[in-house]
Formats: C-alpha cells, sequence, structure tokens
C-alpha cells in the first residue's frame, strides 16, 4: 500500500466525460490499496475567464477580491470529482484550501504555501475516503482571507500536499505525456524525458516550460517529493523527476526552453561613474520590479555607458514610470523600450564538465542570422535575449543542433 497524490489539471477535467475519465484512474489507484489525495484545477479556460471578469469589473481592483473571484473555478471542479467518485461507489469528499486548511502568507495573486494541517486528511485517508482537494487555493490567516497561489499553482497544491502528507508519489496528470526536451507543440521533433534532475526541471520551469509551476519543483526539490509527470488520456510512462545520481547517462543539453515574458529598456548615454547602476535599479527594487537580464557596455573613455535589462511584460509600464522618477540618478540617458523580444535558453546540468556549449549556441544562431541581443549564463545554463519574430526558428535550430531531434 502507498500513499499518492494525483494532481489533475485543467484539460484534464474540462468536461464532465474528462472528470469521468480521472475518476476511472483515481478508482484504479484505490482499488490497487491505495491512500488517495487528488489536487484538481478548474475546467479548462475557467480561470482564464474569472481573470477577465476581474479586468472587465475595474481597471485597478483589489488582489484580495480577484483572488475570491478567481479561485472559484476549483471549487466547481472538486465538487463535482467528489460527487462522480461517490456515484461509482467510492467514499470521496472535497475540500477548499480554507477547510484544511492550507495556509499561505499574505501574497494575494501569488501566495507562498506555509503550512497545511494534515490531521483530518490523514485520518479521513486511513479510512480510505478519497480527499478531492481544489488546488490553486489557499487561506490567509491574519485576516482570514482566500489566496490564490498564481497561474498553473495547482502544481504546487499536489507537491505541497505530498510533502506535507509524506506521500509515496505526486504524480502529475496533463494532457503531455511527461516532460519534453522543448516544447511539443512548437519543436515538432522533441523528445520525452525519461527521467529530468530537479535542478535542470526547476530551471527550464522558471525559464519559460509551463509544464510545471517553479514553486512545484522548488518544493518537491525541498522535501525530495516524486514527481511524475504524465498524460491523463493515455498510460505511457511519464517523466521521473530524479536525484542527479540517479541518472546514468546525463546529455549535455536536455532541454530548450523560451519565455515570452519579458520586455528590454536600453538607457543610452548613462553617466559611466560608481553608483548609478544602483541608483538605477534601487528604485525598481523598491518598487518589487524583477529585473532580469543585465548588459552595460564599456564606455570607451567617454564618460558615458549604455544600460541594457530585462523586466516582465506585465511590469514595463510601471518600470518606465519608476525610471522617468528618478533621472537625478543617471542623467539626461536616452530611454527607449523593446517589447518584442523573447528568452530562449538551453538547459543542462551537462554543461558543468563540458566547455564549447555556449559558443555551439551562438554559431547556432548566427547561422541562422538571428542577432542576440543580451546573454546571460549560470552553471547549467545559458539565456539569449533575440527578436521575438525568430522564436520558433531558434529554438528548432538550437534543438537539433544539440542531437536533441527525435529521430
Ligand atoms: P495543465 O493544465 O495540465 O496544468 P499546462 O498547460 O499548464 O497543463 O502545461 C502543459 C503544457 O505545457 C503542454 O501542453 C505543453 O504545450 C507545455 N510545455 C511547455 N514546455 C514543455 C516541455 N518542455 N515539456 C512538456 N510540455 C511543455
Ligand atoms: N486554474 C489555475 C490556473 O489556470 C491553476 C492551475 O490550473 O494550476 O492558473
Ligand atoms: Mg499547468
Amino acid at each position: 500500500m502507498a500513499r499518492i497524490v494525483m494532481k489533475f489539471g485543467g484539460t484534464s477535467v474540462a468536461d464532465i466525460e474528462r472528470i469521468k475519465n480521472v475518476a476511472r484512474r483515481v478508482r484504479a489507484e484505490v482499488e490497487s490499496g491505495n491512500e488517495v489525495a487528488v489536487a484538481v484545477s478548474a475546467m479548462a479556460g475557467v480561470t482564464n475567464q474569472l481573470v477577465e471578469h476581474v479586468r472587465g469589473a475595474a481597471k485597478l481592483y483589489d488582489l484580495r477580491e480577484y483572488d475570491a473571484v478567481v479561485s472559484s473555478g476549483e471549487n466547481v471542479t472538486a465538487g463535482l470529482l467528489a460527487i462522480v467518485l461517490q456515484s461509482q461507489g467510492i467514499q470521496a469528499r472535497s475540500w477548499q484550501g480554507w477547510q484544511i486548511p492550507i495556509l499561505t502568507d499574505a501574497a494575494h495573486g501569488s501566495a507562498r504555501i506555509e503550512r497545511i494541517e494534515t490531521g483530518e486528511l490523514l485520518q479521513r485517508l486511513s479510512q480510505g475516503e478519497v480527499a478531492v482537494v481544489a488546488g490553486f487555493q489557499g487561506l490567509e490567516p491574519e485576516r482570514n482571507r482566500v489566496t490564490t497561489l498564481g497561474r498553473g499553482g495547482t502544481d504546487t497544491s499536489g507537491v505541497a500536499l505530498a510533502a506535507a502528507l509524506e506521500a509515496d508519489r505526486c504524480d502529475i496528470y496533463t494532457d503531455v505525456d511527461g516532460v519534453y526536451t522543448s516544447d511539443p507543440r512548437i519543436v515538432k521533433k522533441a523528445r520525452k524525458l525519461e527521467r529530468v534532475t530537479y535542478e535542470e526541471m526547476l530551471e527550464m520551469a522558471s525559464l519559460g516550460a509551463k509544464v510545471l509551476q517553479t514553486r512545484s519543483v522548488e518544493m518537491a526539490m525541498k522535501h525530495r517529493v516524486r514527481v511524475q509527470v504524465r498524460s491523463s488520456f493515455d498510460d505511457a510512462p511519464g517523466t521521473l523527476i530524479v536525484d542527479e545520481d540517479e541518472i546514468l547517462e546525463q546529455a549535455i543539453v536536455s532541454g530548450v526552453t523560451y519565455s515570452r515574458d519579458e520586455a528590454k529598456i536600453t538607457l543610452q548615454q548613462v553617466l559611466d561613474k560608481p553608483g548609478v547602476a544602483a541608483g538605477i535599479f534601487g528604485p525598481l527594487a523598491e518598487a518589487a520590479i524583477n529585473v532580469d537580464m543585465i548588459v552595460q557596455s564599456v564606455s570607451a573613455g567617454t564618460g558615458a555607458t549604455d544600460m541594457t535589462f530585462t523586466v516582465t511584460r506585465a511590469d514595463l509600464d510601471r518600470a518606465i514610470a519608476v525610471l522617468e522618477q528618478n533621472r537625478a540618478a543617471y542623467g539626461d540617458a536616452v530611454l527607449s523600450v523593446d517589447p518584442n523580444v523573447v528568452k530562449v535558453s538551453v538547459i543542462g546540468v551537462g554543461m558543468r564538465s563540458h566547455a564549447g556549449v555556449a559558443q555551439q549556441m551562438f554559431r547556432t544562431l548566427a547561422e541562422k542570422g538571428i542577432n542576440i541581443q543580451v546573454i546571460t549564463t549560470s552553471e547549467i545554463k545559458i539565456s539569449v535575449l533575440i527578436a521575438e519574430d525568430y522564436t520558433e526558428l531558434a529554438l528548432r535550430s538550437l534543438h537539433s543542433a544539440y542531437g536533441l531531434d527525435d529521430a
């Protein structure tokens, strides 16, 4: 007997037929003698619709009310799955985040889970009841308000439940049968990975592979949760997320990702003297605007330099406002923006022990006539900023160049 958590995403619960399909999978686990907790997303498209309603209601809105609205999609699926399970003779009960409770901080819209009270869930699981938990939701205890965990947050609900319940596995059921070397919707030759390390998965998620929410991977890594990503529509084995020593032959590059959520800001002719960077980036940090890639060019003795950096597209307008307010810090620099950029990254733990990976990336892009605007690297990844129009060409060319194409 094992204790398992099963997570089902929006497409897996898109209508009643699909919820019945989910129930069949849950029943199979119960009938094998397992204790089962399930985390469910809202039906496909529902959360987007709710977000649109909120934006339509007012341009500026209270995030506590945003959470009250957008968290509701998950309540429907949790209740429906419990009903379908019961109709099949399986003991099941739905749970909203506040009922467990799943306690979070007060960062409405992207709250972090701090603790899950598992007492009652554990007792019911041991009596053979299936716990169907509405994903994406938490409770902020200070003000007693519902929170949400950020888009894609049901992945984190699932992994956090698995960690808190000390489950043997967390199976993430979705519309692809695993984690691929690149987004299979764009790179047709992408290959399914049998295994991927926590570290690589963390980089892939944070650099754009939205198959798992980044925080779910952080949580899995921290608590060593055994996560498997698999399809809810077929029985093909999925992708296991594992420790590095569980992979025998490590490829140098395991994944190529992209993120369109980037906007580039350039300040030309910035004074070149100590304290200027602090004067530019300090106020942005105070406004909670995350700056990602940064390059500063050499000033070649002119006393001025150029500074280029990226922020998320959602933060662009605010970033410009903050920069304009703080002009005193950097002189009469010319400010320009380009929201039509994309960050393409190659990721692999094998980079630690192999030279030439970056060179191959630069050569491949050059051969396709793709200009690199900004470069950043870390131990296991290289990211470049390019014009958005070249996203697909860059992904496919890099995927081939690193020998990742499916034969
Ligand atoms: P769910 O609704 O089940 O949470 P998501 O849409 O959030 O599903 O995530 C699954 C999608 O992630 C896939 O349909 C796929 O297009 C996309 N994706 C992006 N990169 C990858 C990748 N490297 N491997 C697998 N899927 C990826
Ligand atoms: N329904 C939420 C969303 O669309 C959470 C999730 O599906 O993981 O972001
Ligand atoms: Mg998702």
